[in-house]
């Protein structure tokens, strides 16, 4: 639905304890961004030059990131996901993946990584509780992979991916970002990954994040052309019932043992059903990855707050959580990269 479309605000309940916003959007999946820092460049997040990290005191520590995350599971929040910048460098990743699944009230826990390092540590992730993994690669050409990432080696991450399947880091989902010029071809052969793999290939049109404007102006493809793309190669696609609060269209090539998913940011906004809010690694509550209005829960915590104030912050952020992104109106004021905010 598009901004414009958005529906009147309800009246605010006053002793709610569960994160719902002002247009009845109920709330429950926390994406937790662990550092801003990637050992990748990729075009299409951050750009060549000029980027800055945070000092590490101004990232939350691992104690006040449990203490925010009993404060969320509280607040009726089952699913989180971790992600960054690049969640594998994370020092002390796997305690924190053990104290995090060992939380009242979180049900399910996933990560969002490149796979450079997943090979050293995917069995011990499993093992502390990490349920599944996403992977990220744009390209199945080593050279290509090179060039998107700005030095990645597409044999490590590859080796990565076959560590978290035989870890049981499953059901693995693979996201790629297409890109006019650079990997548009390359759907394909990322799609014929499918046919004797469970896995599922997830398209993602780019969003115009800060950093990537003109990557975003020149190079963006819709998930109508790369669908239109993988149907001459394959033959239509067949429909895979939809999962609620999962922003992928997901289809499947005929008799292929995995799914290939559509995510549309910019030409099918997925808004309406919007279940998410970010936590950036710096402990700013993100109400929408492409709105500037965070709300700053490492500050208050630090300057002594107890939970109770925090837990009414969390709520009324989500409260005021924005309609949607804009991007199709073309309303867009990100402030952080990708990176920064955690994709
Ligand atoms: N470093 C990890 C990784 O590569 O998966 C996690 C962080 S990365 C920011 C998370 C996801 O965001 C990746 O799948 C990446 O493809 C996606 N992403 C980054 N920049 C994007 C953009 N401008 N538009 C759409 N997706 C983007």
């Amino acid at each position: 639905m598009s901004v414009a479309a958005q529906p009147i605000l309800l009246m605010p309940k006053l002793t709610r304890k569960n994160a719902v916003d002002a247009y009845g959007r109920r709330m429950n999946y926390l994406r937790i961004s662990l550092t801003d820092r990637c050992n990748f460049r990729c075009v299409y997040c951050m750009p060549a030059t000029g980027m800055v990290f945070q000092p590490r005191d101004e990232l939350l520590s691992d104690e006040e990131l449990l203490r925010l995350i009993r404060i969320f599971a509280k607040s009726g929040f089952t699913k989180i996901r971790l992600t960054g910048g690049e969640p594998t460098i994370r020092p002390h990743l796997v305690d924190l993946v053990r104290a995090i699944k060992s939380t009242p009230g979180i049900e399910e826990l996933s990560m969002t990584t490149n796979g450079l390092l997943l090979s050293r540590i995917a069995y011990d992730l499993k093992a502390a509780g990490l349920d599944r993994v996403n992977l990220s690669f744009d390209t199945l050409d080593p050279d290509k992979f090179k060039l998107m990432t700005r030095g990645g080696r597409l044999d490590l991450v590859w080796q990565g991916l076959e560590a978290a399947q035989d870890a049981g880091l499953t059901p693995i989902k693979i996201n790629a970002v297409v890109l006019r010029g650079h990997n548009e071809h390359e759907v394909v052969d990322l799609a014929a990954l499918t046919l004797d793999r469970p896995w599922q290939m997830r398209f993602l049109e780019i969003m115009p994040m800060e950093g990537v404007g003109e990557v975003f102006d020149e190079r963006m493809v819709t998930s109508d052309e790369t669908k239109a793309r993988l149907e001459h190669q394959f033959g239509a696609l067949i429909p895979v019932s939809e999962k609620p609060g999962d922003p992928a269209v997901v289809w499947k090539i005929a008799g292929s043992q995995g799914e290939i998913g559509f995510i549309s940011p910019v030409s099918q906004p997925f808004c309406a059903t919007c279940n998410r809010v970010r936590l950036a690694a710096d402990g700013k509550l993100r109400l929408c990855l492409l709105r500037e209005d965070e709300i700053d829960l490492r500050d208050v915590m630090r300057s002594g707050a107890d939970d109770a104030t925090l837990q009414r912050l969390v709520l009324g952020g989500v409260w005021r959580k924005p309609w949607g992104h804009g991007i199709a109106e073309g309303d867009v004021h990100t402030g952080r990269g990708m990176s920064q905010i955690g994709g």
